[in-house]
């Protein structure tokens, strides 16, 4: 089939004028035709940059009802980014390297046949077709077709393969892709997800083609590639296209939600690792949630993503920069900023002898798609990397993440070491194991039963055993009681960094237990105890809020207390606002306060639409979070969070455990004024 040699009409493009008049015209350098191993011409290391308002063309079809500026995968992506590359001075400085419409034999270098002519027979619909194709991928596969997408789609992946030709030959240093539309998504049988080719798996194959062979000057062969993909979507379709590759590293880093993040389902997990020989060559950081920032991708760049990287010792780097991570995105709802970029940039500039394309993929807010590109440029360029006054450390989320990667890459990575605490099935067949937060859980129960007189509460389900205590006269004495949730089996409890929590060689390892100065302080003001240790490892899989809500129902809704505190620690804090939610406590006169201590953990939030709850719960809540806690930047979006989340508290620690020490006084002075609040009122 010879694909149609239309005569392209330039008045239907986009007008943005570009530094050289418009479209193709505007590129100093020559396409790949030149032989790969000619030497490097006079403007060697310098920064390349492939972008042509051709690119544009591909847009939704305007007969749908659906404006086209509705789609989120608008052509201004590109032209914003050019524009504020131009506006900054980047463009002049960097060498245009002409995108080239790719062949069908180069597309099949990765797609299968009917991919390319899914796509090629697009430009011949008419457009009430388009419409009505359109409206049916869109439901199935998030894409969209008009009559310039075949043309869009090869200069895309083209322009990507010439960026890398450039840099591989030597002809360039590094170099930027602003292309569309984005490719990694694509699988080698399928269209879908925006994407049409996996611009940057083409590219790969092509490239280890051309450069891989013995008859390549060593100096410019290109066995080894990395892929880094920090696109907030994960790469479906390049970690399809080199499953069983041990030449691609893969290494993404995206939104995950437990699989129910686009593009879904369990590909992305940090388990789906490659197979065959390639088992290890793919490497999820899988984001439990959104909210992730610089210090969460900073933290994973340092833990895992250069230690592989560096030991797979790559002959060219290419980014799959999408930049839907970055804050104020519509999807990605991340929170990467422009020095985030620059700096992940930087860190792999270190691979490859500097080879690194990077090649624009997702990114759905226009500002902060072109504010990203033009840092990841200036780095590019050489010029100064920005860097943070103080970088918040990574949420405890994200930092339980990255011990779950480590620990399943570990095997295939000798700079890896898994957590030594981690479970080893190799050696422990047959064997009877005691896990440690089970030890702890069952030492602290006897323990604090013994020192305040405890009893345990019958819990009606032998997974809920030896979790609740309670003061011995609950149920026959009227008075304050109060309800004390935490986590106190979790490891982590004392520390900012879980996974260097515990040296087991090291004899003297302990885990403190601050619960007992709220014990304390709940007994010397002769007030009820109910202590409830939620901790998810030793609940056996039992839902830590099914469990409170039958400690409510079956205890503290019958007992005789005349007033209720309900006070939450660390990772109990989600259950006991699941509880005052489902039980409605803000109808129960008796529950005068909330208290919440935190670490870095996220901050449980009362629903939006519960307005009279929310009231009640501003006027009666107190939530203590360390002073490094993200919320405390200046950003309004954390802002607006910190009032859904109630009355916020600095308190001036860092570690968890800290932070419900020093509280303690504030929340004993809080639980006192709600009290009088209360008399008063009675009086
Ligand atoms: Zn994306």
């Amino acid at each position: 089939m010879q694909s149609p040699q239309r005569p392209l009409d330039l008045a239907t493009i986009p007008a943005i004028v570009e530094e050289d008049g418009n479209g193709l015209d505007a590129v100093e350098d020559s396409p790949s035709s030149s032989s790969s191993s000619s030497s490097p011409p006079a403007f060697a290391l310098a920064t390349g940059l492939v972008y042509s308002t051709v690119m544009m063309l591909h847009s939704y079809p305007t007969t749908i009802v659906k404006p086209s500026d509705d789609h989120p995968e608008a052509p201004e992506r590109i032209s914003r980014a050019f524009i504020v590359l131009k506006e900054n001075g980047c463009v002049k400085r960097m060498k245009r390297i002409q995108p080239r419409e790719i062949t069908r034999d180069e597309v099949a270098l990765v797609h299968d046949k009917g991919v390319w002519e899914g796509v090629y027979r697009s430009q011949f619909y008419t457009r009430s077709d388009l419409a009505e194709i359109t409206a049916l991928f869109g439901e199935r596969s998030s894409l969209y077709l008009n009559e310039h997408t075949f043309l869009s789609a090869r200069l895309s992946c083209g322009g990507v393969m010439e960026l890398c030709d450039a840099v591989c030959s030597g002809r360039i240093h590094n170099g930027f892709a602003i292309v569309r539309p984005p490719g990694h998504h694509a699988e080698p049988d399928k269209s879908m997800g925006f994407c049409l080719f996996n611009n940057v798996a083409v590219a790969a194959r092509w490239i280890r083609q051309r450069y891989g062979g013995q008859d390549v000057p060593k100096e410019q062969r290109v066995r080894k590639i990395l892929i880094l993909d920090w696109d907030v979507h994960h790469g479906n379709g390049t970690q399809r296209a080199f499953e069983e590759d041990d030449d691609v590293l893969y290494i993404s880093l995206h939104r995950y939600d437990d699989g129910e993040f686009y593009p879904c389902g369990t590909y992305g997990a940090s388990a789906s690792m490659g197979s065959g020989k390639g088992r290890g060559f793919s490497v999820n950081i899988p984001w439990p949630c959104g909210d992730m920032g610089d210090g969460e991708y900073i933290y994973a760049f340092h833990q895992v993503v250069m230690p592989i990287a560096a030991e797979f010792g790559p002959d060219l780097v290419i980014i799959s920069a999408g930049f839907d991570a970055a804050m104020g995105d519509p999807l990605g709802g991340c929170d990467v900023t422009p020095i985030g970029y620059a700096q992940m940039t930087w860190m792999l500039m270190g691979l490859a002898k500097g080879k690194v394309v990077v090649a624009l993929e997702g990114g759905y807010n226009i500002e902060a798609l072109a504010l990203s590109a033009l840092a990841v440029t200036r780095t590019l360029l050489g010029d100064p990397v920005p860097s943070h006054e103080s970088l918040a450390p990574a949420c405890t989320a994200a930092v339980d993440v990255l011990r779950l990667v480590k620990r399943d890459v570990a095997p295939y990575w000798k700079c890896i070491e898994s957590n030594p605490l981690d479970p080893r099935p190799d050696i422990e067949d047959g064997l009877t194991r005691y896990s440690l937060s089970e030890l702890l859980k069952a030492h602290r129960q006897q323990e604090i039963a013994r020192h305040f007189q405890l009893s345990e509460l019958p819990a009606g389900d032998r997974k809920w055993d030896s979790h609740a205590l309670c003061s011995s006269d609950l149920m026959d004495t009227p008075r304050t009681v109060v309800l004390f949730a935490h986590d106190m089996g979790s490891l982590r409890a004392g520390n900012e960094r879980p996974n260097l929590a515990l040296i087991p060689e090291s004899e003297g390892a302990y885990i403190i237990d601050s619960s007992k100065v709220v014990l304390d302080w709940i007994q010397q003001r002769r007030f009820g105890i109910v202590d409830v240790n939620l901790y998810s490892g030793s609940l056996h899989g039992a839902d830590a809020t099914d469990f409170l809500e039958f400690i409510w129902d079956t205890y503290l809704d019958l007992c005789p207390a005349t007033d209720i505190v309900l006070f939450a620690h660390a990772g109990a804090a989600k259950s006991v606002l699941s509880l005052i939610s489902s039980r409605r406590l803000d109808k129960d006169s008796r529950v005068i306060s909330t208290c919440l201590t935190m670490g870095h953990e996220a901050v449980p939030m009362v629903p939006k639409d519960e307005v009279d709850l929310r009231k009640w719960y501003i006027k009666n809540g107190r939530v203590f979070l360390p002073e490094t806690h993200s919320w405390w930047s200046q950003d309004d979006d954390k802002r607006r969070k910190m009032k859904r989340a109630g009355k916020v508290v600095s308190v001036a620690e860092r570690r968890p455990i800290q932070v419900l020490t020093a509280a303690l006084g504030e929340v004993a002075a809080f639980v006192d004024a709600r009290l009088a609040a209360k008399q008063e009122i009675v009086a």
